[in-house]
């Protein structure tokens, strides 16, 4: 099978209820880059990647695109099965930029799947389930709204649930955990994600004040030196996120023991491939670890919980989607979503979600 055909698409994704706040940032609404390779075979694969704003992490839309252009003329006549052949091609033609890599690779896997009739998940080492665990995360807020709303969430079923705090007085995000520790404690497992925003003098503040809460500490600093050397301060295990830019990182992290556990996204590390290398690396050293992106429609969505199904159930912490806070994206029939605090698996051929182009409109580039 040979490439033909690659085509750049954007898309707006909204935040239905309005805003997404964390540390650095409040978000209302991000462009997605989504990416068809088409084939000699006449099947296509899709491909996304959503950087949530432009100071989550170094990455941005517009970067994605830059970078998907920069490379797709020299991916065309290439084989999309072999995914490995495939990223050394894409490394001979940028450098770095593994986010936009992450749309081709995930793009590949979509079409090899077709084009041998199975699930991605089979291709990366079979699924050990079909309805993977989702968390929710809540936007920085009042101690009382971040409570209620973990009530909520509760309620429906999650099981794992992450605060957003930092970008606000420390005694601010003491009350909001306090509060949300009181309305729920017991009922879940407790993550508190400051977005690489805080000092380390007030995480370890945080920690001190709230030793009697069980709850993950996930990128509290922005340096990784920052986030190793807190940790050796504090009570609760640290889990890394933005510090973990590629898979070197992760080696490095893992070899070294220099974290509890990871929140990885599979666009950071650069898709499909080097995400199941992380999950290998992470199984031999019994790290646990999310499987989820930054952000993004059904096609992230897909990728995330494929891989997230041939996770270890011990070591797995669950998959964040965009669906709760954006709605159905591009696959109105059978779009990836939350239920009941579990996220089934797509069924049928590569991720199993088709976008309706129409909702794309025209591509923004395109090479054959
Ligand atoms: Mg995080």
């Amino acid at each position: 099978m040979r490439i033909t055909n690659i085509a750049i698409y954007t898309h707006d994704l909204t935040v239905a209820q309005g805003m997404y706040r964390m540390s650095h940032s409040a978000i209302t609404t991000l462009q997605s880059t989504l990416v068809k390779i088409t084939s000699d075979t006449g099947l296509v694969g899709w491909g996304e990647t959503c950087p949530v704003g432009p100071v989550y992490q170094p990455q941005h839309a517009l970067g994605a695109q830059a970078a998907l252009i920069q490379m797709a003329q020299g991916l065309i006549g290439a084989d999309p099965t072999k995914i490995g052949v495939l990223h050394h091609r894409m490394d001979g033609l940028l450098t770095g930029h593994n986010y936009a890599k992450a749309a081709l690779d995930i793009a590949a896997h979509d079409l090899t799947g077709k084009f041998f009739n199975v699930p991605v998940a089979e291709l990366i080492g079979g699924a050990l389930t079909n309805r993977v665990p989702a968390y929710f995360s809540i936007s920085a807020g009042s101690p009382e709204a971040t409570a209620e709303t973990a009530a909520m969430r509760v309620a429906e079923g999650y099981r794992r649930l992450q605060l957003k705090i930092s970008g606000r007085p420390v005694q601010d995000d003491i009350a909001a955990v306090r509060a949300v520790a009181q309305r729920v404690r017991g009922a879940v497992r407790l993550v508190v994600d400051a977005n690489r925003g805080m000092l380390m003098r007030d995480v370890i503040e945080l920690s001190s004040q709230c030793e009697d809460i069980p709850f993950i500490l996930e990128q509290p600093c922005n340096m990784l030196e920052e986030n190793v050397a807190v940790r050796q301060r504090v009570r609760h295990p640290v889990y890394l996120d933005e510090s973990t830019e590629n898979t070197s990182v992760v080696l490095h992290t893992v070899g070294q023991q220099l974290c509890d556990g990871f929140g990885m996204k599979v666009t950071r590390v650069g898709g499909i491939r080097p995400m199941s290398l992380v999950r290998d690396v992470c199984q031999i050293r019994s790290m646990p670890h999310t499987v989820d992106d930054s952000w993004g429609g059904d096609i992230i969505a897909a990728a995330c919980v494929h891989v997230g199904a041939t996770v270890r159930p011990d070591l797995y912490e669950g998959t964040w989607i965009a669906e709760p806070f954006t709605g159905p994206t591009y696959d109105p029939r059978n779009p990836v979503r939350v239920v009941d605090g579990v996220t089934p698996v797509p069924e049928g051929p590569g991720l199993g979600v088709l976008p309706d182009e129409h909702l794309l409109g025209a591509p923004i580039a395109e090479f054959s």
